[in-house]
């Protein structure tokens, strides 16, 4: 049976990441009832092959008269345009993508498998192992639940051992579970980047936004100290090292900035790190800023790391000194550096439509494609969506 609906909620943009959320829980949803109509009635009528709902068939006729009037040099322009075209969504090389890139729908970019961190020897030469394992779930105890404003809350697990590391690098993530019925035989999953530094020993912290109706973080709500909740990792996610890279730009939304979080700590941490960090945050209100006092300090005392804050529904307060609205060209040109740096990540974390824009202003300032990871299961497609299908993708570590 197909379910159809049209309504508000809809946004053309996300077009690929929408037909797949809508295409596996067996919807077709269009931007009207009007649309959604003719899209059942064509599709009954005449089978699916025929449908043209956004007219996507050109009218030859239409396009030959329209060409007759254009000179000469504008011909010229539009050929080259759509010889760039052409060439971006043409099929993809194979020596381009490694065996690995694109075949994990959680971790797209991978270029070979995710990394589990060894031991860590510290300072003082004593050796710490690594509590998780990417190939199945351990409880870990919650320690402490700190709240951070209404909507959201910093929640502390114990490792197994003092001294044990949680096993991932910075900018991993791991996976948590927590059983739906009493047998524990069905349980809900889901994905959360660890924000305390990978060399805080004993701990694995994770900042949760709480959804209206979210199966996970309504119940970590009901979390009281003392509660088991079962850790597997780590899953994918970038693999940062210390000097891996020259530069990183972490472009953030609200509770997408916890792997930039845990990145910019590690990179705090050590001193002998020399890799530069320039982060953009937006959020909707001042409070949904996460650690902002802390992140304001590294930024104040350490050169290596620069923060800008946008508040995109617009700051109520005049004392307020960050930016306003989403973030925009002209905050990626003043607070990130350049496409031409080599040796330079982009990060992005956060809701599709800001991945979108942000992707498509970087795309218009010729950062390339492989400059730019993505977080989430849906990173690859959203690339591809504004760097053509033959985009090249990044790897989930700084390869030169
Ligand atoms: C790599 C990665 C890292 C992540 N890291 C973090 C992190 O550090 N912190 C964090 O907070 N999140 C993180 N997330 C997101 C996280 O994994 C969960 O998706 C998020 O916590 C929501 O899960 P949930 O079970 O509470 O909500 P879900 O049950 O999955 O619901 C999601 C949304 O759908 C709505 N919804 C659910 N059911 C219905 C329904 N029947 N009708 C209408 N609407 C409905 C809910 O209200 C909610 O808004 C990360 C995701 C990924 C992929």
């Amino acid at each position: 049976m197909m379910q159809a609906c049209g309504g508000a909620g809809f946004k053309r943009d996300l077009g690929v990441e929408r037909l797949l959320r809508d295409g596996r829980a067996g919807w077709v949803m269009g931007p009207s009832n009007e649309v959604i109509k003719q899209f059942v009635g064509k599709s009954s009528l005449f089978g699916v092959e025929c449908l043209d709902i956004w007219s996507q068939s050109a009218n030859r006729r239409t396009l030959n008269a329209e060409l007759l009037k254009l000179k000469d040099e504008e011909k010229l322009e539009i050929a080259q345009q759509l010889m760039r075209e052409v060439e971006m969504n043409g099929p993809l090389e194979k020596s381009d993508s490694s065996s690995y890139q694109d075949t994990e729908f959680d971790n797209p970019f991978n270029t070979r498998p995710s990394v589990s961190r060894g031991p860590i020897t510290d300072v003082n030469g004593t050796e710490h192992l690594a509590a998780l394992s990417p190939d199945c779930f351990f409880p870990l105890k919650l320690l402490s639940v700190i709240p951070m404003g209404d909507k959201q809350a910093e929640f502390q697990f114990a490792l197994p051992q003092a001294s044990q590391h949680t096993g991932c690098l910075p900018g991993q993530y791991v996976q948590v579970r927590v059983p739906l019925d009493k047998d524990g035989e069905k349980y809900c999953q889901r994905y959360f980047s660890p924000v305390n530094a990978t060399t805080e020993f004993g701990r694995i912290d994770l900042v949760m936004k709480f959804e209206s109706h979210g199966q996970l973080s309504q119940r970590f709500k009901a979390l009281t100290p003392g509660d088991l909740v079962e850790f597997r990792g780590p899953c994918g996610g970038f693999e940062y090292e210390s000097n891996s890279v020259k530069h990183i730009s972490l472009v953030a939304s609200g509770s997408g900035a916890t792997p930039c979080i845990q990145i910019v700590r590690d990179i705090m941490a050590d001193p002998g790190d020399q890799t530069s960090v320039s982060m953009l945050y937006s959020a909707e209100t001042e409070s949904e800023f996460m650690f902002k006092s802390e992140l304001d300090d590294h930024s104040a005392r350490d050169e290596r790391f620069r923060v800008f804050y946008t508040l995109s529904k617009g700051a109520g307060q005049e004392t307020w000194q960050g930016g306003e609205g989403h973030i925009d060209k002209d905050m990626i040109s003043n607070h990130l550096v350049g496409p031409q740096v080599l040796e330079h990540k982009v990060l992005l974390c956060g809701g599709p439509t800001m991945i979108v824009s942000v992707m498509r202003i970087l795309f218009q300032m010729e950062y390339s494609s492989h400059q730019i990871f993505v977080y989430g299961p849906f990173g690859a497609e959203l690339v591809r969506a504004v760097f053509g299908r033959n985009a090249r993708l990044s790897s989930h570590r700084f390869e030169r």
